[in-house]
């Protein structure tokens, strides 16, 4: 088991498999696609992936999300799951996508061990979901969003709520739970790409929550331990769930339990961490134990907090979303 300095345990681990994407939302990429974008050699190959995320579970890792850029892009995605879901002890394989290809992928994630499927939608309005994603064709993610639907059982969607833009849409998304047992969790903009003004952008938690309670009749859910940061509620009867992730509003730094690995394999305790470790060398030497140390080591050193919360710093620590993998 794996515990950091302030008691924590960390047992879930989003490893980002690619910086690519084939969409450009304007909160996560310029429109010109990232700056500096990493020659394909400095990803990380499929077997590298595998490496980390044995050593990962070794050290206590439990569940792993699977995230990007856009993951499903990269080819070769799927075998590459099914080997991850037979490591022994990962008791999780989970994905983050943007849903542009999960009508024809949604079967096959399965098949290869995903338990569960997030799918990114910040808009159920055609115009709004093309100036958002700059690229998107919202039919297709709908379309991803019913496969889903089809096959998995946990289906959730994240939609970033941006005022002005999107944000006349909550209640539209929290609607959507009353027939269908989807979990739609509101997520808290932030400012990850170089925009002033986010903050104007942002819109709380506890405003959406606000605004539905003046709609709907919210009950509060009771938490699951490897369920994450979200704090979810069920509008009374409705099928499904809305959560909430307020990273800005009210961190949830004091129950956090993740590890971030890059696409090109640094490690990051948190995303708004700017200190990473550079797994390669320890893969380039087949040092297995070397690469459970770096992982054990990073976990053990995660800040309390985040940088949002130190004065200043907001403004000051500026990254690409995509290349994290959020
Ligand atoms: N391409 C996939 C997708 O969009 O779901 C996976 C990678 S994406 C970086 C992971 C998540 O980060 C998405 O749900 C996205 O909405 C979220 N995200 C990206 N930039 C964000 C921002 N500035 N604020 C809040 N969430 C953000
Ligand atoms: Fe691509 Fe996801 Fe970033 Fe949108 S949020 S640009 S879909 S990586």
């Amino acid at each position: 088991m794996l515990i950091d300095t302030f008691g924590r345990r960390i047992n879930y681990l989003r490893l980002s498999i690619t910086d690519r994407c084939n969409l450009r939302c304007s909160y996560c990429m310029p429109a010109h696609g990232i700056e500096g974008k990493r020659p394909a050699r400095d990803v990380l190959s499929y077997e590298e992936l595998r490496e980390i995320t044995q050593a990962a579970v070794e050290i206590g890792v439990e569940k792993v999300r699977i995230t990007g850029g856009e993951p499903l892009v990269r080819k070769g995605v799927v075998p590459f799951l099914a080997g991850l879901s037979a490591i022994a002890g990962l008791k999780k394989l989970v994905l983050t996508t943007n849903g542009m290809m999960l009508e024809e992928m949604a079967r096959d994630l399965k098949l290869a061990g995903v338990e569960s499927i997030n799918i990114s939608l910040d808009s159920m309005r055609p115009e709004v979901f093309r100036k958002i994603t700059r690229v998107g064709e919202l039919s297709r993610v709908l379309a991803g969003v019913e496969a889903a639907e089809r096959v998995f059982r946990h289906v959730k969607i994240n939609v970033v709520v941006m005022r002005g833009v999107n944000d006349e849409e909550v209640l539209d998304f929290a609607a959507l739970t009353l027939d269908k047992p989807i979990n739609v969790r509101f997520i808290e903009y932030m400012p990850t790409t170089r925009e002033s003004g986010w903050r104007s952008l942002m819109v709380s938690g506890g405003e959406i929550l606000t605004r539905l309670s003046h709609r709907f009749r919210i009950e509060k859910e009771v938490r699951d331990s490897l369920e994450g940061p979200a704090v979810n509620y069920r509008i009374k009867g409705a099928a499904g769930k809305v959560g909430f992730i307020t990273p800005i509003s009210q961190h949830f730094c004091q129950s956090c339990n993740r590890l971030r690995v890059t696409s090109s394999g640094m490690v990051k305790s948190c995303l708004f961490e700017e200190q990473t470790v550079n797994l390669k060398p320890y893969l380039a030497a087949g040092d297995q134990a070397g690469l459970r140390e770096a992982l054990a080591g990073v976990a053990r050193s995660k800040p309390s907090q985040h940088a949002f919360l130190v004065p200043g710093s907001a403004d000051s620590q500026r990254f690409s979303m995509s290349q994290i993998g959020g």
